[in-house]
C-alpha cells in the first residue's frame, strides 16, 4: 500500500512524524507537508503564484517533501508526484478539529483534497491541553483505525479526533449546535486596536457528537462527505 502523509502544522510538526511512523506499519510512506504552518487555512489552494516542492532529509528515513503551499496544495502535489496512491493521511494535528472547526481546518482539508482527487483519506487531530504530546497513548488507536478503515467497505473520508487519555473509540456526528469562535479585542504597544480570533470552550455538547466523544476520553471517528447540499430542504423544494 502506498500512503501519502500530509498535515497543516508544517513539515517540522512532531505529529507528522508520529503519523508517518504508524503509517509505515501498513505500507510505503511518502510525506508532502507545508514548509510553514498552515493551520486554519481550510481548503485554500494556491492559484496566484507557482508551487514548488523540495526533498528534505531530516525526517528520519521517510521520503519527504516540503511544499510552498497550503495543505490542499500539498496533497495535490503529492498525488501528482506519486501517481498512484492508496491512502492519504493528514495530521496528527496539534489540537482538536471538532464541530465547526471542520470548516476551517487545514488538517481536514488535506484529507478532503485526497478524496476529491479520488483517494480514500483520514484526518487525525489530537486534543492538546498544554503538555507537549508524545503520541504513545494515541499510536495504537491510529494503527487500529488505519487497519479498520482500509479493510474494505468503509467510509472514504473520516475525521478522527484523539483525546489525551483515550479509553475507547466511537463513531460520531459533527457537533454544529454551538460555534466556538469569537473575536477578542486587544491593543498593541502603541495603543492601536487589534483583534484575535479565539476559541471559546464549549460545554454540554450533543450526545454522540465528536465533541461529546472526546469529552468522554473516546477517540471520535466522524464519517464526512463532500456534498454540502441540504438534502432535506432540496426534497421539500423539488
Ligand atoms: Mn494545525
Amino acid at each position: 500500500m502506498k500512503i501519502l502523509v500530509s498535515n497543516d502544522d508544517g513539515i517540522f510538526s512532531p505529529g507528522l512524524i508520529a503519523l508517518a511512523e504508524v503509517a509505515s506499519q501498513f505500507g510505503e510512506v511518502v510525506i508532502f507537508a507545508p514548509d510553514f504552518e498552515q493551520s486554519a487555512m481550510g481548503h485554500a489552494i494556491t492559484i496566484k503564484r507557482p508551487l514548488t516542492y523540495h526533498r528534505v532529509k531530516f525526517l528520519k528515513d521517510f521520503e519527504s517533501y516540503r511544499v510552498n503551499g497550503t495543505p490542499a496544495d500539498c496533497v495535490a502535489m503529492g498525488l501528482y508526484h506519486l501517481g498512484e496512491v492508496d491512502l492519504v493521511l493528514s495530521g496528527i494535528n496539534v489540537g482538536s478539529n471538532l464541530g465547526s472547526d471542520i470548516w476551517h481546518s487545514g488538517t481536514v482539508a488535506a484529507a478532503k483534497q485526497g478524496v476529491i482527487l479520488g483517494v480514500q483519506s483520514i484526518a487525525f487531530s489530537q486534543v492538546i491541553n498544554g503538555e507537549e504530546p508524545n503520541y504513545e497513548k494515541q499510536k495504537p488507536y491510529v494503527a487500529e483505525i488505519i487497519k479498520m478503515l482500509t479493510s474494505g467497505n468503509q467510509p472514504r473520508l473520516v475525521n478522527v479526533n484523539l483525546p489525551e487519555e483515550p479509553v475507547g473509540m466511537r463513531w460520531t456526528h459533527q457537533s454544529v449546535r454551538h460555534y466556538n469562535g469569537k473575536v477578542v479585542e486587544g491593543h498593541d504597544p502603541n495603543g492601536r486596536r487589534h483583534f484575535w480570533f479565539a476559541a471559546t470552550p464549549l460545554t454540554n455538547p450533543d450526545e454522540h457528537s465528536d465533541r461529546w466523544a472526546v469529552d468522554h476520553d473516546l477517540v471520535s471517528l466522524t464519517p464526512l462527505r463532500l456534498s454540502l447540499t441540504d438534502d432535506e430542504w432540496l426534497a421539500k423544494l423539488t
